[in-house]
């Protein structure tokens, strides 16, 4: 079986744009593939975060992978932080990466532009940190959403740099984008993607929002005043709407976009909220469950952080004896 590895920073509640773009297609995969998912809480120091929030929200991201199907048996679901392998493969990595590439990164970028106030070294090598991440485990597929492809192409050219360097080390993993939900945009600026640390709640759905809320957030989404459901760029807000009602039900754009253009906004909205509500309404009754059952979620947090731990220290011993780091011995 093929290797899969992917994750989520556990930065705000999981949205539905991490959920069209990643979770929902993880929960396809888990049969065909060995599948890790991984819960990247280093990651997520990279902007400053509360520690009892962080915490508590680490938990319920875990829940969430749960509750939207994943099986922790079938599948090692599991906290970066609880593996220290991660962060001494990415230092390691670190010394085989160039400055110059990690400049070209467009979420540093972006994101040193939201966080003026803290432009820190982490947030500078987050892509070498994910590097390592999916070379510990030779995941051969990572599903991620379109913002994540830069960050593996330089996962592959990390990997292929050293491979040339010290022969054969790591499978040079895919990318494994969904056709449709790849990029799910923020309901309040429409031309710039959902993200689950958005200041804004109204900008993203929440995968525990209420039905309330979900309308409330759909009749404040913004659209246009062209009064007309098309398709198009010039209508990024509308456009959004339909890709994730599409990413939802599966249906083409097209027949969307037939069945939908007699319709007002404020209609289309509500048909839009409806669906959303559907397909997250059996997560949450799942995820209340759970997190009733504290004593299984912590059973499947330490066994499955053991079986990450044995794959990932048996790459990195690898790794280390091909560098010419002394063995304890
Ligand atoms: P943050 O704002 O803290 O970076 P995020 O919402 O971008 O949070 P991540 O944890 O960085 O979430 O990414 C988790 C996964 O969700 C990745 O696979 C990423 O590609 C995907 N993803 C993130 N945002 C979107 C989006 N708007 N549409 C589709 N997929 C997304
Ligand atoms: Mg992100």
């Amino acid at each position: 079986k093929k290797v899969i590895f992917s994750g989520m920073q556990p930065s705000g509640n999981i949205t539905l744009g991490n959920y069209l773009g990643a979770l929902k297609n993880w929960t396809k995969l888990q049969d065909e593939y060995n599948c890790l998912f991984c819960i990247v809480d280093l990651h997520a120091l990279t902007v400053r975060q509360n520690p009892a929030e962080l915490r508590k929200r680490a938990r319920e991201v875990l829940m969430q992978y749960i509750a939207a199907g994943l099986d922790p048996e079938k599948n090692i679901i599991y906290y970066q932080s609880h593996v220290p392998a991660h962060a001494e493969l990415a230092w390691i990595l670190n010394c085989f990466t160039y400055m110059g590439e990690l400049n070209r990164m467009t979420q540093f970028k972006e994101k040193s532009q939201k966080h003026k106030d803290n432009i820190n070294a982490g947030l500078f090598t987050y892509p070498v940190l994910m590097a390592a991440d999916i070379l510990l485990y030779q995941a051969d597929l990572v599903p991620v959403g379109n913002d994540q492809s830069q960050h593996l192409e330089i996962t592959r050219d990390i990997a292929i740099r050293f491979n040339n360097l010290y022969g054969d080390t790591f499978t040079v993993p895919e990318g494994y984008f969904p056709k449709v939900g790849a990029r799910i945009m923020s309901l309040q600026e429409p031309t710039k993607k959902m993200s689950k640390s958005d200041e804004n709640e109204n900008a993203y759905i929440a995968l525990l929002d209420s039905p309330d809320t979900i309308v409330r957030k759909l009749k404040r989404a913004v659209t246009d005043s062209e009064a007309k459901i098309q398709y198009t760029d010039k209508q990024p807000g509308i456009k959004n709407l339909l890709d994730i009602y599409c990413s939802i039900t599966e249906e083409s754009v097209e027949e969307a976009v037939d069945r939908f253009s007699s319709l007002g906004y404020g209609e289309f909205k509500l048909k839009v909220a409806e669906a959303i509500i559907e397909e997250l309404r059996p997560l949450q009754n799942r995820f209340y469950e759970l997190e009733k059952d504290k004593a299984y979620i912590d059973g499947i947090i330490k066994t499955n952080a053991e079986k990450a731990s044995y794959i990932a220290n048996r790459t990195l011993r690898k790794v280390q004896k091909k560098i010419g780091l002394p063995p304890i011995v």
